[in-house]
């Protein structure tokens, strides 16, 4: 009887893996035509300098228009994306459509880095470096160095030397690198040492923790100290709170990024919030006082 339920039990794991291979491919179909149809927005995030109050980058963060759903949150269709075929085709209208607005900031006279989030498995596909240079070539006025990739670890990056040879082409184009969610995942130290990186961002769950937690400010004051050994800069995000700054500042770290600062907002509405934020005077006494 025991093994009668057991092989039931089995076929029903089966349809429900069945059920979900079905569903995966239906969804993955949705979100081709989604890209198609021009549903996706890129929003921003701005990041702020802690030792001048300036305004020195923004962060694109994908958004789905869903015509029924509203606004979807990356959380809830990226899954999706990872492994398939639609990887280097989002990851390029990521690329693309990010550069065209650091152009248009540029073209405006906002001088800031425009970030965009490339997964690491994109970033080793043989299509990534031609799509990045041909994006570029498209704004020969545009510095590169006013654009920077921030690398995400979907899945631990295979072969390192093969990565280390990417990003050494890439940034002979003038791209800047990040390391994005540092401490978390996979990164490790060999990462750090071997890859070409500018900068590293703290996973935002440290940086939120660490006012209750001493590992947590631990782990931040020492990801500070290791990004200066390395000569890399180093990016708080998270930043939910004014206190949440003055101590990063006190650590000596350079820039800081969270919905204490502002959270990530529509193209349209970002130099307006550029203007708001020289009138938020708490931060910016802050950034005066704290040394
Ligand atoms: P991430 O690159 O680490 O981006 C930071 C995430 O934290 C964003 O969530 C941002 O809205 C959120 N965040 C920023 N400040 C705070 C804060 O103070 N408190 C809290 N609780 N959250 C904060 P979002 O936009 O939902 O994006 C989630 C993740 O999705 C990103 O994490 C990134 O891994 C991925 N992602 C977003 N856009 C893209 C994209 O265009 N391409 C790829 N491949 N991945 C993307
Ligand atoms: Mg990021
Ligand atoms: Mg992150
Ligand atoms: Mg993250």
């Amino acid at each position: 009887l025991a093994k009668e339920a057991g092989k039931n039990r089995y076929q029903l794991f089966d349809q429900d893996r069945d059920k979900a291979a079905k569903f995966h491919r239906h969804f993955i179909m949705l979100l081709g035509e989604a890209l198609i149809r021009q549903e996706f927005i890129l929003y921003y995030q701005p990041k702020v300098e802690l030792n001048t109050g300036r305004i020195v980058g923004a962060e694109a963060l994908i958004r789905w228009q869903h015509p029924e759903r509203g606004l979807l949150s990356p959380a809830e269709f990226l899954p999706y994306v990872e492994g398939s075929e639609l990887e280097p085709l989002l990851g390029e209208w990521v690329i693309s459509t990010a550069l065209l607005q650091a152009a248009t900031w540029a073209d405006d006279g906002l001088k800031l880095a425009v970030s965009a989030n490339v997964s690491a498995d994109y970033l080793m596909m043989p299509c990534f470096f031609d799509q990045l240079q041909s994006a570029l070539d498209r704004y020969p006025d545009l510095p590169a160095s006013q654009f920077e990739l921030e690398i995400l670890e979907t899945a631990a990056i295979g072969d390192l030397r093969q990565a280390v040879e990417v990003l050494e082409r890439c940034k002979q184009l003038g791209v800047k690198f990040a390391l994005d969610d540092f401490g978390t995942g996979y990164s490790s130290l060999t990462y750090l040492r071997k890859l070409p990186l500018d900068s590293l961002k703290i996973d935002q769950s440290f940086v939120r923790g660490m006012l209750e937690d001493g590992d947590d400010l631990g782990i931040v004051e020492g990801v500070i100290q290791l990004a200066g050994v390395f000569d890399r800069d180093v990016v708080a995000e998270g930043v939910e709170t004014l206190e949440h700054a003055t101590i990063l500042k006190k650590m000596g770290c350079r820039v800081a990024q969270g919905y204490g600062i502002a959270k990530p907002m529509p193209a349209e509405r970002f130099v307006a919030w550029c203007a708001e934020w020289e009138g938020r005077t708490e931060w910016h006494d802050m950034i005066s006082a704290v040394a």
